[in-house]
């Protein structure tokens, strides 16, 4: 059985009008357990509505979600149960820590929770540990650190819940670089410790490549293609016809290729890209 499987799912805004637009229509999707999970598509195509709806905020018009195969919207006993199995980190999740301090902030889910204090701060501690940051921060205030530490906070005070899936709308967008890949590095490292499951929302394809094992892509409320990352990436007409971008290593392998170097089609990780550039010293 599917951990998650979205069946049939639509969803408007807009309740009213009778001209409404459908923000989500007849979006069917299964994830299964451990699998790490890529959303694409340009804004506003409906990732973040997709997520929000998964993770119970949002009551689907039509159609539903089941975790586990149970319908997550049947009644508020089943969701009561569920909620905290479903972790999601919105989008600029640190505009939302607002307590004195950082233990504070991340000890609020496990609070809610009913976990008794030892277990609180143990998750506190566990979850400031993933995320690569020193305790010595739990003393601060969320005002006293740095983008990319409140980032990583946001997020310590999902995963200190221990969720079974774990939803992340964007989580490197306004890092820079160093910021973005100590990001990503943990968060393949807690995947690949816990084998839970994820889903990843991002515009930077390197990041959606390198980390995914299926990708879903959005386009007007609508998911085009879901499939395996590789397969996906692989194929130039879809890529071409979803106007899905293609990683920075692949730009420069089809500029290097169009001055002629003997060089494959399609490279999309560096790892391959340094394979071919090692081919060439037979060939050059
Ligand atoms: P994405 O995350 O892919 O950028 P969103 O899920 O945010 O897309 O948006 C999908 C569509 O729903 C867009 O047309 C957007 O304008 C609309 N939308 C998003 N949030 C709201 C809202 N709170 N009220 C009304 N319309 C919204
Ligand atoms: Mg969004």
């Amino acid at each position: 059985m599917p951990l998650i499987e979205v069946k049939e799912l639509s969803f408007s805004y807009e309740k009213s009008s009778n001209l409404k637009k459908q923000d989500l229509s007849n979006i069917n999707l299964n994830i299964n357990r451990g699998e790490i999970i890529g959303l694409i598509g340009p804004s506003g195509s409906g990732k973040t509505t997709l997520v929000q709806q998964i993770g119970g905020l949002l009551r689907p018009d039509h159609g539903t979600v089941l975790f586990d195969g149970l319908d997550i919207f049947k009644d508020s006993k089943v969701f009561r149960k569920l909620r905290y199995k479903i972790g999601l980190v919105f989008q600029n999740p640190e505009e939302q820590l607002f307590s004195e301090t950082i233990f504070k902030d991340i000890a609020f889910g496990p609070h809610n929770m009913g976990l008794s204090r030892d277990n609180i701060a143990k998750r506190v501690l566990e979850a400031i540990n993933f995320v690569g940051l020193d305790k010595s921060i739990l003393s601060k205030s969320p005002f006293e650190i740095s983008g990319g530490e409140k980032r990583r906070v946001a997020i310590a005070g999902v995963i200190a819940m221990r969720p079974e899936i774990l939803i992340l709308d964007e989580p490197t967008v306004g890092l820079d670089f160093e910021g973005s890949r100590s990001i990503l590095s943990y968060i393949k490292q807690y995947n690949r410790e816990n084998k839970n499951t994820l889903i990843l929302i991002s515009h930077n394809m390197d990041d959606i490549i390198n980390l995914t094992d299926k990708v879903a892509v959005m386009s007007a409320g609508e998911i085009k293609a879901f499939g395996k990352t590789g397969k996906i990436f692989a194929d130039p007409v879809l890529l071409h016809s979803l106007k899905i971008d293609v990683p920075e290593i692949t730009k420069i392998m089809k500029k290097l290729k169009e001055k002629g170097f003997n060089l494959k089609d399609s490279v999309f990780t560096e790892r391959e890209a340094l394979q071919e550039i090692l081919r060439l010293k037979y060939t050059i």
